[in-house]
């Protein structure tokens, strides 16, 4: 029989991964492939037709029947680039998003107008991906980072580590604000970001299986609209931003109106936008408190 080439095998996983509806099919073929390999993306392309043994093959295989069974392909390699970073990936934490590097993106363009250095606030860290993405992309920023989940912060702290920041990332376990108090480090940011969990109980039922079956609940869900910890978020910032600071979070796509609402009517935001993401849906609230008097 003729060997199983690195083309050969990406040509059948790809096939077999269209025919079960898994998202991505090649990349999700590559991914795998290079993690039985140890080998990059780019070795598979120069390495082609060099066939791949029986102890690789017989892995590969068992990788391929759990992805095909819709375990994402992160939580089976264990790791995932986000805002071109690796980071350490668990099933404890949400699997970091593409469209989440918006929230990262206006997060640095705004510290980059600001002088001095900057006090940010993460909440929800999860893997700690936001955290570590604007703490590597601005270097005047000292970040406190809050998780409910003890899980997910042990993931946040390897990441933190991975990536050289323990002295500039706070990791702390609490509810929202519940662990930040004054006096054991800054209470009040110019900057809060967060991606909450927002998905309201109807929705998550339509969740796809690779989020629904795999993913943390906890780290998806919000009641039944899915704005429970956005409205907590909301009433507890007034004291934890400073003047002129900025609160920016995540939000679903069919949110915009009632977060737009809810910032509004808290007080003390003078400017509220609502920003839509790459596929044109609501996905991005940003509120700035009035300036100091
Ligand atoms: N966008 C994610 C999803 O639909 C939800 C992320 C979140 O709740 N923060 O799976």
């Amino acid at each position: 029989m003729e060997p199983w080439t690195i083309q050969k095998l990406l040509g059948w996983v790809t096939e077999y991964f269209t025919g079960k509806g898994i998202d991505a099919p090649r990349l999700s073929a590559e991914w795998l492939l290079c993690y039985v390999l140890g080998a990059k993306r780019i070795e598979l392309y120069t390495q082609f037709n060099k066939a791949v043994g029986p102890e690789h093959l017989s892995q590969l295989h068992e990788l391929v029947k759990r992805a095909a069974a819709h375990e994402p392909i992160a939580y089976i390699t264990g790791k995932k680039e986000f805002y071109s970073i690796e980071f350490e990936i668990t099933k404890d934490c949400l699997i970091p998003r593409p469209e989440t590097e918006l929230l990262v993106e206006r997060a640095i363009e705004l510290l980059r107008t600001r002088t001095g250095e900057q006090f940010v606030c993460d909440l929800c860290t999860g893997s700690g991906c936001i955290a570590v993405a604007i703490a590597r992309n601005f270097a005047g920023c000292r970040i406190v980072a809050t998780d409910i989940s003890d899980a997910a912060l042990a993931i946040a702290e390897k990441n933190v580590a991975k990536h050289g920041l323990t002295n500039r990332i706070k990791l702390l376990q609490g509810d929202l604000f519940a662990p930040v108090i004054a006096g054991l480090g800054p209470a009040q940011f110019d900057l809060i970001v967060s991606n909450p969990p927002y998905v309201s109980e109807p929705e998550y039922e339509k969740l796809a299986p690779n989020v629904k079956d795999f993913e943390p609940k906890s780290a998806l869900t919000a009641g039944k609209d899915g704005l429970d910890i956005i409205k907590k978020i909301i009433a507890e910032t007034g004291q934890h931003l400073k003047p002129a600071g900025t609160l920016m979070f995540e939000i679903g796509n069919e949110q915009g109106n009632a977060v737009r609402n809810l910032l509004e009517t808290a007080g003390y935001f003078s400017d509220v936008k609502i920003e839509k993401d790459y596929s044109n849906l609501d996905r991005l609230a940003i509120a700035v408190t009035k300036p100091a008097k």
